[in-house]
């Protein structure tokens, strides 16, 4: 049995308390001995376990950022605390847990010394987990669902900004355990299918814009979580992230179509249902969380990925219905997709067809039909660079 699941509105309360100044205790001094993971004896039968803490982005020397996933069973009450660089200790972010304990398995300190991020470090009395910045560096703080995750990014401190090719990172959905929506009858596979359009959109790109670079965030069928994806953009300092869906309705479609979301909240039952399945949650998590992760939008970010998106669903459209004429054009959207949240740079999901739409099912098995799309893709991608 999972842990107890406070209502969204206690962690909605304590986030707000938190910042309208609670008194805070004294930070507990950091040089400290290894911790023993809490006890989860007597009255904690219910506490959430940290069973994870993964890094990404941080791969690479000269990472421009990471993020810190922290990975529980139950979901544990949390409060942070941004902490500045005081005698030895860096400036610092702490995410104290209520209720919560850890798994053995949860190394008590990682060095990273890349993209920001010092180290990440179990402490004790009170349960938490310190991640010490490289100077300069920042962060924030936000959680994600099903499973329950509370996620940090880290921005390194800004470096001089060097004109440079642009950096197109294309994202192909799902993967590994993950394969997506699919249409058994015709043998497509949301994950396959997502993977070769991304691969021809970078094959086109280098040809209607060879003074891009692409970058895939999987180029084989691997098992890649949302925090990944996103975090790798931003640690590359990509200039435009597209994420690579086909869609799929679990009732009869009369007419399937493109479609181009960028993030935001959104009451549109359709939006939240298709989100809800691409994050994996439920619709009542959607819901819920979406008006927490409002706060973290960049208007500026947006409109920019407004344009990226309007300029990718035009010229997919297009040049796909040089296959499927009466392809039907569903618009740019607004959804919240978790793969989206945090991006630096504007970022849009395409979902490039319906899966569970006959005619479009069919013509995705054909290489014209496929090739169609990616080059529309790709003639988006480069419209919107020329222009920006
Ligand atoms: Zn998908």
């Amino acid at each position: 049995m999972s842990g107890f699941k406070p209502s969204l509105i206690g962690l909605l309360v304590l986030t707000a308390a938190c910042q309208s100044g609670l008194p805070e205790r004294p930070e507990q001094p950091l040089v400290e001995s290894i911790p023993e993971a809490p006890s989860s004896a007597d009255s904690e039968r219910d506490a959430a376990v940290l069973t994870r803490i993964d890094v990404y982005g941080a791969s690479a020397p000269d990472a421009a950022g990471a993020r810190v996933v922290l990975s529980f069973e139950g979901a544990p009450l949390f409060r942070q605390k941004q902490l500045p660089a005081e005698g030895v200790l860096p400036a610092r972010i702490a995410v104290e847990l209520e209720d919560a304990v850890w798994g053995d398995a949860v190394p008590v300190a990682q060095s990273i010394e890349r993209g920001g991020l010092l180290r990440v470090r179990l402490a004790t009395p009170n349960p938490r987990v310190v991640i010490d910045l490289q100077p300069g560096a920042s962060g924030r703080v936000f959680y994600l669902t099903d499973p329950y995750r509370i996620v940090v990014d880290v921005t390194r401190a800004g470096k001089p900004l060097k004109k440079r090719r642009p950096l197109v990172v294309l994202d192909p959905g799902h993967g590994g355990k993950e394969p997506g929506a699919a249409n058994d009858r015709y043998g497509l596979v949301e994950s396959e299918l997502a993977l070769t359009l991304a691969e021809l959109v970078a094959e086109r790109l280098g040809e209607i814009m060879p003074r891009a670079r692409v970058m895939l965030t999987r180029s084989t069928d691997v098992d890649l979580s949302l925090e990944a994806r996103c975090a790798v953009a931003n640690a590359v300092e990509g200039d435009v992230f597209v994420s690579i869906h086909l869609n799929a309705s679990p009732e009869p479609v009369r007419k399937g179509g493109i479609t181009t979301f960028v993030l935001d909240t959104t009451n549109d039952r359709q939006a939240l249902r298709l989100a809800a399945r691409e994050n994996g949650t439920r619709v009542s998590e959607v819901t819920g969380i979406q008006s927490l992760l409002a706060k973290h939008h960049r208007k500026g970010q947006q409109k920019e990925s407004l344009s990226l998106a309007a300029d990718i669903q035009r010229n997919a459209l297009k040049s796909g219905r040089t296959v499927l004429p009466k392809l039907a054009d569903r618009g740019v959207r607004r959804a919240m997709f978790y793969v989206l949240v945090g991006a630096r740079m504007p970022a849009v999901l395409l979902e490039a067809s319906f899966l569970t739409y006959e005619p479009e099912a069919r013509a995705l098995g054909t290489r014209s039909y496929r090739r169609a799309l990616a080059y529309g893709i790709a003639s988006g991608i480069a419209s919107y660079l020329r222009d920006h």
